[in-house]
């Protein structure tokens, strides 16, 4: 058992995880994308699912429902990436308390029905404005140079996306303190991208697609996303 580094007492509504995870199955493209990243990360398996570039956070919710129903996760330890190991406090200080950082049998053995709510939404989170509106899908910038998904936005398709907006509707309608952290990681993405001159991709939940100024938070409808991404 991993020590708990975060004493004080945290609010956790009742999640039904086996539910949640059923009503987001929905793979994110059209073609399965680990195909598509995995010929390129040394290791021979998608870049989302190599612990030595990704160490997946669930829900304490989620934990405690996983831990009862397969062996497929474990608390991460930090020595899971043989080739670098790395000291687990270090990162277990930025995790929010509500969540654990886990680690998998790895992508061979993957079960998809246990895979956690951030194995299903990779590479997106819920980006939410300034003014506070949870508008649509943003993804990950750190990883925009492993993921091929970042590359292939008009590939995500509209059930992927129908199914990440009601997932996250329901989840922030009960629980404000994930609301805000997404709202801060949403604040943090405005930052890095107005500091480069950029503007936000997002896939918005009317189902179009626009680039939004990380300054104003003007949104610009555009086709197809021809830039380069970002990070
Ligand atoms: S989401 Fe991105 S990193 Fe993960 S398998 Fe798909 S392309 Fe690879
Ligand atoms: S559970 Fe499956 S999808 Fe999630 S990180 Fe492990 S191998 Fe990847």
């Amino acid at each position: 058992m991993v020590e708990d580094s975060h004493p004080f007492p945290v609010y956790l509504p009742p999640l039904d995880i086996r539910r949640l995870y059923d009503a987001f199955d929905t793979p994110v493209t059209d073609v399965d994308c680990g195909q598509m990243c995995a010929p390129h990360n040394p290791a021979g398996v998608p870049f989302c699912c190599d612990i030595c570039h990704a160490v997946p956070p669930a829900y304490r919710q989620e934990w405690d429902y996983v831990s009862t129903v397969t062996d497929l996760w474990h608390e991460w330890r930090g020595d899971e990436c043989a080739a670098e190991p790395v000291d687990p406090a270090s990162l277990r200080e930025q995790t929010p308390a509500h969540m654990r950082l886990l680690a998998c049998l790895g992508a061979p053995r993957c079960r998809r029905a246990f895979r956690l709510l951030s194995c299903r939404q990779f590479p997106f989170f819920p980006y939410i404005t300034a003014d506070d509106r949870f508008i649509g899908l943003a993804y990950f910038w750190d990883f925009s140079a492993q993921c091929w998904v970042i590359h292939n936005l008009e590939r995500v398709t509209d059930d992927f996306r129908r199914a990440f907006v009601a997932t996250y509707d329901y989840i922030f309608s009960i629980w404000q303190e994930e609301y805000e952290a997404y709202a801060d990681t949403s604040e943090e993405m405005r930052r890095y991208f107005a500091a480069r001159r950029r503007r936000i991709p997002i896939l918005h939940r009317n189902g179009r697609n626009y680039l939004l100024s990380p300054a104003s938070e003007r949104l610009r409808r555009i086709d197809r996303f021809t830039t380069a991404p970002v990070g």
